[in-house]
Formats: C-alpha cells, sequence, structure tokens
C-alpha cells in the first residue's frame, strides 16, 4: 500500500534546473538571485521594490522582525495557538511573552482579548491560511505572520501590509519552499528593511555594530523564485482539493466573511473523535494529524480553553498540489462514512 504523506513539498524539474543552474555558476553565497527573489516577492505583495529582505528562517525573519521594532523588554503578545519559532524569537529578543488564547472555535487569536492584555508589540499569525481580521487603530507594533498564509487576501490585497512587518516561512512544509529553510520581511516602511539588510550583511564592515549572519543562499533563492512563479498553480490545486473535502460534506475550520479570501494551507476537520479518525485513515494508508497538541500550545493548556478545546477536536487532512483529486474523494468517503 502506498502510504499518503500529510504534507509534501511540490518540487520537478524546474527546481532541479534552477539549483543545477546555480552550481555550475560556481557563485553559492547571496547575490542576483537572492536580490531578483527579494524584487519578485515586492512585485507578488504589490509593493515597491526594496520591500522586502529574504534571510535563512522563517524564525530568523521573526527576531529581525522584533529587533528592527526595538522590542526588547517589551511585552509581546503571541498567540499559545501556533509555533514554538514565535516563543522562541521572544525569548532571542530578550522581551516577554503575552500568551493569547484563540477566539472560539478558530485557529486565530482572539484579537478582542488583546488591548485589555496591554502589550507593546503583536505577532499575528493567520493560521491554517485563514486571514485574521486586525484592528484597523492600533495602538501596539503589529508584526504579521504569514507563515501558513502566503498568499491569503484580504479586501482585495494579499495579507502582510496591515501592521508594521509582515514575516514569511519558505521552511519544506509551507506554502512554497526555498528547499528546506528560508524566509522574508516585508515592510511599508522602507527603512525597517534597510537596517534588517543591514543586520544581515555582517561581512567586511567597518564599524562595530552588532550584526548577524542571517543570509539565504543562492540555491535557496533560485529555488524560492522557481516556487513563487508556480503559486497561482499551486493555489488552483489547493482550492480544489479543499473544495472536493467541503462540497462532499465534511466539517472543516473556515471563515465567512466576503473580505476574506483564505490560501489553502490547511484542510482542518472539526470532530470530537479525532485519534479515532486518525487510526482509520491510517488503515486505509492516509496520513492524518493533529494539527496542534494539547502538550505543544505555548503555556499551560489549563488557561486558554479555545485553543485546548482546537487540540481535541481536530484533524488535519492532507491537502498538497501534487495530491491525487480521486485520493482526496476517497479520504472524504471514509470519513463521511466514519462520521454518520
Ligand atoms: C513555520 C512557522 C514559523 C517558523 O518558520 P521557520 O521557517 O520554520 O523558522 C513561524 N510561525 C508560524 C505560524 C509557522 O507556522
Amino acid at each position: 500500500m502506498k502510504i499518503i504523506p500529510h504534507n509534501k513539498p511540490t518540487l520537478g524539474p524546474r527546481e532541479l534546473s534552477a539549483a543545477k543552474r546555480v552550481l555550475e555558476s560556481r557563485w553559492l553565497s547571496q547575490n542576483s538571485e537572492v536580490t531578483t527573489f527579494e524584487n519578485e516577492l515586492c512585485g507578488f505583495f504589490s509593493i515597491e521594490k526594496g520591500h522586502a529582505v529574504v534571510v535563512s528562517s522563517g524564525s530568523a525573519a521573526l527576531f529581525l522582525a522584533l529587533w528592527a521594532l526595538g522590542c526588547k523588554n517589551d511585552r509581546v503578545g503571541i498567540p499559545v495557538y501556533s509555533c514554538s519559532a514565535l516563543r522562541n524569537a521572544v525569548e532571542m529578543i530578550g522581551a516577554n511573552s503575552v500568551f493569547l488564547d484563540c477566539a472560539e472555535k478558530s485557529p486565530n487569536l482572539d484579537i478582542s482579548s488583546v488591548i485589555s492584555s496591554n502589550i507593546d508589540t503583536l505577532i499575528a499569525p493567520s493560521m491554517f491560511g485563514i486571514p485574521i481580521e486586525t484592528d484597523k487603530n492600533l495602538s501596539y507594533k503589529l508584526i504579521e505572520d504569514l507563515a501558513q498564509s502566503f498568499g491569503a487576501i484580504y479586501e482585495d490585497q494579499p495579507i502582510g501590509l496591515r501592521g508594521d512587518i509582515g514575516i514569511c516561512s519558505f521552511y519544506a512544509t509551507k506554502l512554497i519552499t526555498t528547499g528546506g529553510q528560508g524566509g522574508a520581511v516585508i515592510s511599508k516602511d522602507k527603512n525597517l528593511i534597510d537596517l534588517i539588510k543591514d543586520y544581515r550583511e555582517f561581512d567586511n564592515r567597518r564599524d562595530n555594530k552588532a550584526r548577524f549572519n542571517f543570509q539565504m543562499t543562492e540555491i535557496q533563492a533560485a529555488i524560492g523564485l522557481c516556487q513563487l512563479n508556480q503559486f497561482q498553480e499551486f493555489k488552483l490545486k489547493r482550492n480544489n482539493i479543499f473544495d472536493i473535502y467541503r462540497d462532499a460534506g465534511l466539517d472543516l475550520i473556515d471563515v465567512d466573511d466576503k473580505n476574506c479570501k483564505p490560501i489553502r494551507y490547511r484542510a482542518v476537520l472539526k470532530t470530537d473523535k479525532p485519534l479515532f479518525l486518525i487510526e482509520k485513515l491510517k488503515e486505509i494508508g492516509v496520513t492524518s494529524i493533529v494539527p496542534i497538541e494539547e502538550e505543544e500550545l505555548l503555556d499551560n493548556s489549563d488557561y486558554y480553553s479555545n485553543a485546548k478545546w482546537l487540540t481535541h477536536n481536530t484533524i488535519s487532512l492532507p491537502i498538497y498540489p501534487d495530491l491525487n483529486q480521486k485520493i482526496a474523494h476517497q479520504i472524504a468517503d471514509c470519513l463521511l462514512q466514519l462520521i454518520k
């Protein structure tokens, strides 16, 4: 039996020839591929050239965003239902994490709880590809985390620019990858991007400023460019799979707002028997997972009832561009029989 993985990067001859092109050029470290990738990202987000900087990971991007915004010693709001990279970055900059619960039955943090938590800075991920609704009048610094929502749309614009800074991850399992690890920072404020570029350009400098090597390689950028060019195709295929599950009648986590167009990063089924369904899918060779387990929450689960509920009432189904649509129908049929 061929095992269907939960997730798989979409790689083909284009990525192979991009990597080969760089290897053959013998110029491996940050150079023209990186600049081109940065420029193309600006195009993607409809911002002027110079407003994006690519780095070695999404975690590096988060750290650099906090650094550029001067967040040391800040109270930084982060959702408990997210990735440990958020807590790591806050720790590394020397700030204090203020943990936030999700909104009810939503993977996104409860934005109405933010004001009363008295924070200086908020890291706001749009989880599973569903755009979070942000405050219109910001009384804190806002970093949008697009690691799971690269290309999601709010009010006809790709999200990421509603606050001070947006960060992307191009890790292997994300919407596009730069070949395993990678990240980016975007901002409407070019000064912030220039600050971050200066921090990243650590070598051959004539002053004693603190800097760090967070650079992306040419191979990574070349693969990233290739993936970015295929984004619309990836998006369509993800939409098709999501629609197969939804149209079959599965109760998936989604958003009901005309202004929001999610990117289908995850197809997450609401169910009160997640472990049973995961076992049954395994029997037909399909890998599904609890998207975030209780032990993975970033703080003691007892204080965050909505996040805790999600950890016990959801499973994440395979959804990636290469997934055969026939398999998606089989997964839906199998689940429907078990749920009835
Ligand atoms: C994956 C992820 C990150 C971290 O990105 P890396 O590139 O793995 O360092 C940050 N935030 C969220 C929401 C993520 O899913």
